[in-house]
C-alpha cells in the first residue's frame, strides 16, 4: 500500500461520505495528537481531499467533544457528569422499565449510516436479541433508500454503484441526476472532468445551474419533483427515434412491454409543460446519450428524496434498459451513496425489515441462518418494525424509550420541529455521540464514544468496496467504542456473551451472518483488505477476488434477466397554491456535512460555511422585495425558517433551495414534509410547497 505520508503514518479513510476517501493519519506532539495527510496510493481519491476530509482531525480534539458521560438525574434536571457505571446502569433501567411497562416494542433503536459495519450488525443484533423489539432504523433510510429498493426491483440486488468509479471516465456519457458532486464529494468530480477530456459527454440534471452542471455539455433543470416524467420523456423519444436496443431489450430483460406503454403515454410536449425543460432540450439529451457508445446514469438525493423517489429511480434504470445501458461493461445505472458506511450500513441489520447479508428479514430461511449464527431461535426474532421517520412520530406514542447512536435527527428529519417535539415526549432517550448534538441534549443519558481515529472497524463505500478504518490513536480515558458499550449494556441487560467488544471478532461474525446472503463478506477479512486496500462484495471465499463489477453475465434476478417496472408520473405530495406558490429544494454545502454536528465544530469549515442561506432568483426576490443578504422568513404548512437571501440567477424562478445543516431558527428541516414513498419509505426532503416573507 503506498503511502506518502512515511512509515509512522497509519492508513486509513476519512469519516464523512460515502466516497471514503484514502488518508494518513501522522502522529504529532499537538493536540489531538495526529495530523490528516494525504494518501496518493488510494485508487479512488489519489490523494485528493476535501476540506471536511482535511480537516477531520479537529473533532479529535477534547475542546469540541464528550469526554464523559452525562446523566439527567431528574427529569427536567441538567444533564451532569456521571461515570459509566451509573450511566449504562441507567440506560439499562431506562429501557428495561420501557419494555416491562409496555412490551418489547415499546422501546425504539435508532442508528445512523456513518457507523462501521461492525457496529451497524451489533446495535441490529442487539435490538433483535437483547431488547427483543421490532423497532429499529436509522437514518440512512433518509439518504438512498428509494434507490436502493429501485435497485432491488430491477437487478435484483442493490450495490449502489455496480461498477467502480474509474469506469465513470471512460464511458460515453453520463447523466447525472440530482447530485452535486462538486459540493458533496469534491475528489470525484475528476472523474466527470476525466471523462470529458476522454472525449465522453455529461448531461447535469438539476433544478440549480450548481458548479457540478456548470461543467456540463448539456443542463436540463426540471421544476423540482418531476424527474420522472423527464425520465420518461427520454424514453419516450429513445422509442420514438427507433433508438430501443432491441436484442438487449431481448435477451436481458422482462417486462418491457408494460413499461413502454407506459412511457408512450408521456408524450415531450406534455413533458415540457410538466417539467419545465423544453423538448429540442430533451432531444438533445437522446441525442448525446445514443450517440455515445456506452454510458451510465447515477443518481443522487435529488431523484431519491421524492415521495415517488422508487418510481423516479426505476424510470432512469428503465432508460438504461431501454438503451442497452445495464449489465455491460462501462454502462449501467448507479447510485452515489452519502453517507460514510450508507452502503455497508444498509446491509447489516440496522434497517427495519432486513438481516445481515442484505437478508429480509421476512424470508424464513434467512431468519433460520441468522439466527443458528446468534445462537437464539429463528422464532424469536421479531418481524419488520417502522420505517425511519415512523419510528420518530411514534415516539411518545408506543415507543415510549429510544437508544440512538449517530444519529441527530433534531437537525436532520424532516419536519424537524415536530421530531424534536416527539423526542422531548419519551419516558427515556440514550444517545451515543461523540458531541452533544442537539439531540443528545435533549437525552435522559449521553454516552460519549470513540471517534473514527481511535478505533478499527470497516466501512463499505459507495463502490461496494469493503475498507479498513484503523485505530491511530490513544482515546480520551472517559469514552468507549460502541462496541464496548453494547457489550456493558448488553451484558446488565443480561447477556454476557454474544456482544464482544473487539472489531475484529464482530466482523468475523458479521461474515458468518452474511454467508450465502445478497452481500455476502464471508471471504473479507481484515488482513485481506489491509493487503488489498479494499476489497469488494459480494466476496464468497477467501480465494474469491471480490466483484467490482456485477450484472455482466447476468442480473441477480431468478431468471437472470433485469426488470422493467412500468412507472407513470404523479404530482410531488404537496403542490404549490395561492397560499404556498413557491417550491423549496434542499441540499447541501461543501464545508458542512449532514446535520453538522462535527463540521460545525471546525472553525475553518465554519469560516467557510457559518450559517444556512436562501437561494432565490433575481425575479423572485424583487417580487417578494428582499436584497441579496437580507433576512428572508420561509414558511411552509409545517414551520418556518429565516435565512438571508442569496440572489443568483443560478436556480429556477420558481424555486427556492436551503441547505440543512443547521438548528434553530435557520433549520431547513421546519419545512420540509414528511409524506413517505410507498416502497422505500424515503420521506420528500426534495420538494416542498412555502412562501416567502420577508424578516427584516
Ligand atoms: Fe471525506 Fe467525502 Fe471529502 Fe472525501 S469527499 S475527504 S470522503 S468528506
Amino acid at each position: 500500500m503506498t503511502d506518502a505520508a512515511g512509515d509512522d503514518a497509519v492508513p486509513t479513510h476519512c469519516p464523512y461520505c460515502a466516497l471514503q476517501c484514502g488518508m494518513s493519519l501522522r502522529r504529532t506532539a499537538d493536540d489531538p495528537g495526529v495530523e490528516v495527510v494525504e494518501r496518493p496510493g488510494f485508487p479512488v481519491n489519489r490523494g485528493a481531499l476535501c476540506g471536511k476530509g482535511r480537516t477531520a482531525a479537529a473533532v479529535l480534539s477534547s475542546r469540541v467533544r464528550l469526554t464523559g458521560p452525562l446523566v439527567r438525574r431528574s427529569k427536567d434536571g441538567p444533564l451532569e457528569p456521571a461515570g459509566w457505571d451509573e450511566a449504562l446502569g441507567a440506560v439499562a433501567a431506562g429501557l428495561t422499565a420501557a419494555r416491562a411497562g409496555h412490551g418489547p416494542d415499546a422501546v425504539g433503536v435508532f442508528g445512523g449510516g456513518g457507523l462501521t459495519n461492525e457496529k451497524a450488525y451489533a446495535l441490529g443484533k442487539f435490538a433483535r436479541v437483547v431488547l427483543g423489539t421490532s423497532q429499529i432504523d436509522y437514518n440512512g433510510r433518509f439518504c438512498m433508500s428509494s434507490a436502493a429498493a429501485a435497485h432491488q426491483r430491477a437487478f435484483g440486488l442493490d450495490r449502489g454503484m455496480p461498477f467502480p468509479l474509474a469506469d465513470v471516465a471512460r464511458t460515453g456519457c453520463v447523466i447525472l441526476v440530482g447530485s452535486n458532486l462538486a459540493e458533496t464529494m469534491p475528489p470525484a468530480l475528476r472523474y466527470l472532468t476525466e471523462l470529458r477530456e476522454n472525449g465522453g459527454t455529461l448531461i447535469v440534471v438539476d433544478p440549480r445551474r450548481t458548479r457540478t452542471a456548470e461543467q456540463a455539455d448539456l443542463h436540463l433543470a426540471p421544476r423540482p419533483g418531476t424527474d420522472l416524467a423527464l425520465a420518461l420523456g427520454l424514453s419516450h423519444l429513445v422509442v420514438a427515434q427507433g433508438r430501443t436496443d432491441e436484442e438487449f431489450v431481448r435477451e436481458r430483460t422482462t417486462g418491457w412491454p408494460a413499461a413502454r406503454a407506459a412511457v408512450m403515454a408521456h408524450w415531450p410536449e406534455h413533458v415540457e409543460r410538466v417539467t419545465g425543460v423544453p423538448v429540442p432540450q430533451l432531444r438533445e439529451a437522446v441525442r448525446l446519450f445514443c450517440d455515445a457508445p456506452t454510458g451510465m446514469v447515477l443518481t443522487a438525493r435529488g431523484p431519491e428524496q421524492q415521495s415517488k423517489g422508487t418510481d423516479t429511480v426505476g424510470a432512469w434504470i428503465n432508460l438504461c434498459l431501454a438503451t442497452g445501458r445495464a449489465g455491460r461493461p462501462l454502462s449501467g445505472y448507479g447510485c452515489l451513496t452519502g453517507q460514510g458506511n450508507g452502503q455497508g450500513g444498509r446491509e447489516h441489520g440496522q434497517k427495519a425489515d432486513q438481516l445481515p447479508g442484505y437478508r429480509k428479514l421476512t424470508d424464513p430461511a434467512a431468519r433460520e441462518h441468522v439466527a443458528r449464527v446468534w445462537g437464539v431461535a429463528p422464532d424469536s426474532l421479531p418481524g419488520p418494525g417502522r420505517s425511519a421517520y415512523e419510528l420518530l412520530d411514534a415516539l411518545g406514542g408506543d415507543v415510549k424509550a429510544l437508544l440512538l447512536m449517530g444519529s441527530n435527527p433534531v437537525v436532520s428529519a424532516p419536519r424537524a420541529a415536530h421530531v424534536e417535539g416527539r423526542l422531548r415526549s419519551l419516558d427515556f432517550l440514550a444517545v451515543a455521540d461523540v458531541v452533544l448534538s442537539e439531540t443528545a441534549a435533549l437525552a435522559d443519558v449521553v454516552l460519549p464514544v470513540t471517534q473514527w481515529a481511535e478505533e478499527t472497524g470497516t466501512t463499505t463505500s459507495l463502490e461496494g468496496r469493503v475498507l479498513l478504518r484503523r485505530r491511530a490513536l490513544t482515546p480520551p480515558p472517559g469514552v468507549r467504542t460502541d462496541l464496548q458499550l453494547l457489550n456493558g449494556l448488553a451484558a446488565l441487560l443480561g447477556h454476557e456473551k454474544g456482544f464482544p467488544p473487539d472489531p475484529e471478532e464482530v466482523f468475523d461474525e458479521l461474515r458468518r451472518a452474511s454467508a450465502g446472503g445478497p452481500a455476502d463478506y464471508s471471504g473479507i477479512t481484515y488482513r485481506r483488505i489491509a493487503a488489498e486496500d479494499g476489497v469488494f462484495w459480494p466476496c464468497p471465499e477467501e480465494s474469491h477476488p471480490g466483484t467490482p463489477r456485477l450484472f455482466l453475465d447476468r442480473f441477480a434476478t431468478e431468471d437472470g434477466r433485469a426488470r422493467f417496472v412500468p412507472v407513470v408520473h404523479r404530482p410531488a405530495g404537496e403542490e404549490t397554491d395561492a397560499e404556498y406558490p413557491v417550491l423549496l429544494t434542499t441540499g447541501r454545502v461543501v464545508a458542512q456535512y449532514q446535520s453538522g454536528a462535527q463540521t460545525r465544530r471546525v472553525a475553518e469549515l465554519n469560516e467557510a460555511a457559518p450559517g444556512p442561506f436562501v437561494e432565490l432568483h433575481p425575479r423572485l426576490a424583487e417580487r417578494v422585495g428582499v436584497g441579496d443578504g437580507e433576512l428572508l422568513a420561509v414558511v411552509s404548512r409545517r414551520g418556518r425558517a429565516v435565512a438571508p437571501a442569496r440572489v443568483t440567477d443560478a436556480i429556477r424562478a420558481d424555486t427556492v433551495f436551503m441547505p440543512f445543516h443547521w438548528p434553530g431558527e435557520g433549520r431547513a428541516n421546519n419545512l420540509t414534509n414528511p409524506a413517505l414513498d410507498p416502497t422505500s419509505r424515503m420521506p420528500e426532503f426534495k420538494v416542498c410547497a412555502v412562501r416567502l416573507e420577508r424578516a427584516g
